[in-house]
């Protein structure tokens, strides 16, 4: 990856975490703090990888964990929810529609629900990956990172900001098709997309939250949009590259320094957030590899 940017290409490994994405570090702290604050159980609206980080957050808190999915979500999914001891309840059509059900399920039964990318708890937990990589190495040139509704964008900047690395400009990443971010700062505000045709699901928010277009008022943020089929490409090359498998959405980050975009060039090293995802297998990435040609 060094060889097309012409220097170091730092990668934070997020595709390791025990749920197979960085979403255990923000979706894991607001479990916590709910636990801490006497929550009872915790209802999370996610049928990807949120909710499989508070499945698992919360089987190790020891809390009754519902994971509300919508009807788009795949039964192998459900399988995993089910293997990390969470309830799964199908609701509606859309995540739309099992956020609304989630939240008051929640709150009528005395638990906390677990949004998926907008709560200012998920944003510190996001956050720490900065932390780690100041205590691990240098200080890069840029840090490059996926964006869906916006919850690592915004613990990513966070990070950066408590770190004293506040100047290190941030490249945002998204597909075609699920380019909420981008949206939200050519119309000056969040924007609800009118439909989401990317296959990178895990990118699929139809509107980012207010603080991530928040930050982009007070930091070097970038938007960069991707086609679908250099996101799979990037995780075909990444997977032969360092042999771990990425979702379409993390391929969109790697496909920014494959593909040499030109906000990378000249900056010394670049930090990749490898944000991972579980819903990948090698029929799978042959499958996107095929739709996306
Ligand atoms: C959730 C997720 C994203 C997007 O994160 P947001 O906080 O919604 O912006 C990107 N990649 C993967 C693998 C994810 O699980």
């Amino acid at each position: 990856m060094g060889r097309v940017l012409g220097g170091p290409v730092l990668l934070k490994m997020e595709a390791l975490q025990p749920s197979g994405s960085f979403k255990l570090r923000g979706v894991g702290r607001l479990c916590q703090e709910a636990a801490a604050g006497g929550a009872r159980s915790l209802v999370a609206s996610s049928g990807g990888n949120a909710g499989l980080a508070a499945a698992y957050a919360g089987r190790k808190l020891g809390l009754p964990t519902t994971v509300v999915v919508p009807k788009t979500t795949p039964e192998w999914m459900r399988e995993r929810l089910r293997g990390e001891g969470a309830t799964v309840i199908e609701h509606g059509a859309a995540w739309d529609d099992a956020h609304g059900f989630a939240s008051v399920k929640a709150e009528a039964e005395g638990g906390a629900y677990i949004h998926p990318f907008d709560h200012p708890a998920l944003w510190a937990g996001n956050a720490t990956m900065i932390h780690e990589m100041q205590a691990q190495g240098p200080k890069p040139g840029a840090v490059v990172c996926a964006v869906g509704g916006g919850g690592l964008l915004c613990g990513v900047v966070q990070g950066l900001h408590e770190t004293g690395w506040g100047d290190v400009p941030v490249l945002a990443v998204e597909t075609e098709g699920a380019a909420s971010y981008k949206a939200a700062l050519d119309a000056g505000g969040p924007v609800a997309l009118a439909a989401i045709t990317s296959l990178a699901t895990s990118l699929g928010a139809r509107k980012v939250s207010q603080e991530a277009f928040g930050w982009s008022r007070r930091h070097a943020v970038t938007p960069h949009v991707v086609s679908d089929a250099r996101a799979v490409a990037a995780c075909l090359r990444f997977a032969e590259d360092h042999r771990v498998l990425v979702e379409p959405g993390c391929g969109a980050a790697l496909s920014a320094v494959y593909d040499g975009a030109p906000a990378l060039k000249g900056l010394g090293s670049v930090a990749v957030i490898v944000c991972g995802g579980a819903a990948v297998t090698p029929a799978k990435l042959e499958e996107w590899r095929t739709h996306a040609a």
